[in-house]
């Protein structure tokens, strides 16, 4: 049975989910409550929605969906911008059936009108966003929430479980998996979703004088053009919107899924992985879908293994990102790493890289060149070649902070699933971070070590690195 969305359940996930981002008021004379939609771009299981539309038939107003994409997100390119278009497309077009009204607003160049969400919100009863640690959207939604005058309510739908079910920083998967354990199941009680009650005439809509993007019809190339972005992070074939998605995890489902805990491991196997982790970043799926259909469909085994990365590693990253602001710096790393880095900043570096030699794959090691290219070229990487990419950097670089920080700009400036709370654990995992001492070795000093050459005879990388091995710009030529 679905709990109805006014139901005791509903109510108690929707408080330990919803952060006030300010002490004011709902405004009673507002005509609409508005949900600004930011970090989770979907119309279902999306618990801002859920509170919005509450919120809205308690006070008698429509609801209105606003989508803005604004050129000055940090790294915004055609490569993001497609993606995050298409997949707006897909709720234009869902949530007239759905009895919703959402609209989408382009600002396409840095001095183009940037007070449309605060025009929006002078005219709201009340502003309900998404809560996100990382991408810029805590400091985004902060500062509004700071200048506009009606009350502004953050909620997570980032996680199963809700992050406040975690009050402290975890410090290691071991530590947060038995709590999930608990509370998971607990988490994934079905809500039956619903419309609000009142709908937004198109009179009040026009009223509001916001240019919005006819999305559904316009041509999403044409408008990426047109903005003040970077376009030489070029759009890539991986489709926005939930059903690129629901078509990725009903493939991963019927073949990957089944021999998971192997085949995530052969950087040549293309399915071996869900390759969900853009549509996961953007919330154009819900992590309750994911793994619902794991659970339903896995043998206990890999649907573990899965469900170990999927909830674990996931909701660590996320704790880290919403518990430690210095998720992005070499200070969030425990002593024992601070340790031993200041026992071994300055042994010699055999091998030294700048960043630019890095951007251009054009190192000497093929699998870390061919991870690269394959970031460049898709915005994604194998997993495995992921954590190798990560740990060379650490050697290759003049010191721990700038390879900190090179891995934090290439991640996320090709990453279609970059900017995430994972993007941060996962380049922090490679110094230490939920990790434990190891045998002391010049640079990696007590850091566990990961060495390319070996890499070469214990994982199938001879395919991988073939597919990825030309340089760009001649794959470029020939596609020309
Ligand atoms: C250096 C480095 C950088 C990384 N940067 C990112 C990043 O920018 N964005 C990102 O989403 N992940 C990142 N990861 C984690 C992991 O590599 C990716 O989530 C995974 O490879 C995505 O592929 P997939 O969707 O096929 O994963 P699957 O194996 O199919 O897993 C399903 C989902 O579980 C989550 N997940 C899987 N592995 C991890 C993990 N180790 N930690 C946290 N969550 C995980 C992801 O949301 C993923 O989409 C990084 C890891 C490392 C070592």
């Amino acid at each position: 049975m679905k709990h109805p969305l006014g139901s005791p359940y509903v109510r108690d996930q929707i408080s330990l989910r919803t952060l006030p981002l300010n002490e004011k008021r709902l405004q009673p004379e507002g005509e609409f409550v508005l949900y600004w939609m930011q970090s989770t771009q979907r119309l279902e299981d999306n618990w801002g929605l859920r509170l919005a539309t509450i919120e809205a038939d308690r006070v008698g107003k429509p609801l209105l969906i606003h989508q803005g994409l604004d050129p000055s997100y940090a790294y915004a390119s055609a490569r993001f911008h497609t993606f995050i278009m298409q997949g707006a497309r897909e709720l234009a077009l869902r949530a007239g059936s759905l009895g919703l009204t959402y609209r989408f607003a382009l600002r396409r160049r840095l001095d183009d009108d940037r007070r449309v969400l605060d025009r929006l919100a002078a005219r709201a009863a009340l502003v309900v966003t998404d809560l996100f640690p990382t991408a810029g959207v805590a400091e985004r939604s902060q500062r509004f929430a700071n200048r506009v005058n009606c009350r502004v309510l953050a909620v997570d739908s980032v996680g199963v479980v809700p992050a406040a079910s975690f009050h402290k920083e975890e410090y290691a998967a071991r530590t947060i998996r038995p709590k999930i354990a608990k509370l998971v199941d607990l988490s994934i009680e079905p809500v039956d979703d619903r419309a609000p009650k009142r709908t937004m005439t198109p009179s009040l809509l026009s009223s509001l004088g916001v240019e919005w993007l006819d999305i559904v019809n316009c041509d999403i190339a044409a408008e990426v053009s047109r903005c003040e972005i970077d376009h030489d992070v070029r759009a890539v074939s991986t489709h926005g919107g939930l059903s690129h998605a629901r078509s990725k995890l009903d493939g991963f489902v019927s073949d990957g899924l089944h021999d998971y805990s192997e085949r995530r491991r052969n950087p040549s196997d293309d399915g071996g992985s869900s390759r969900l982790s853009p549509y996961l970043h953007y919330g154009m799926i819900s992590p309750l879908d994911v793994v619902s259909a794991v659970r339903t469909n896995a043998p206990t085994e890999q649907g573990d293994a899965f469900l170990n990365e999927m909830l674990t590693w996931r909701e660590l990253s996320l704790n880290f990102c919403l518990r430690n602001p210095n998720h992005g710096a070499l200070s969030a790393l425990p002593d024992w790493v601070q340790r031993s880095m200041d026992a071994h900043a300055g042994d010699e570096r055999e091998i030294l890289y700048s960043l630019d030699e890095l951007d251009r794959a054009a190192t000497h090691d093929p699998i870390w060149n061919a991870g690269q290219r394959e970031l460049l070229e898709t915005g994604q990487m194998h997993n495995v070649v992921r954590m190798l990419w990560g740990k060379s950097v650490i050697t290759w670089a003049p010191t721990y902070a700038e390879a900190l920080a090179w891995l934090l700009h290439l991640n996320n400036k090709y990453g279609l699933d970059g900017r995430d709370p994972n993007s941060f654990a996962g380049i922090q995992w490679c110094f230490g971070k939920f990790d434990r001492p190891f045998a002391s070795r010049p640079v990696w000093g007590t850091i566990r070590p990961m060495s390319l050459e070996r890499a070469h005879a214990k994982y199938e990388v001879a395919d991988y690195i073939s597919r990825w091995s030309q340089d760009v710009s001649e794959r470029q030529l020939e596609l020309v």
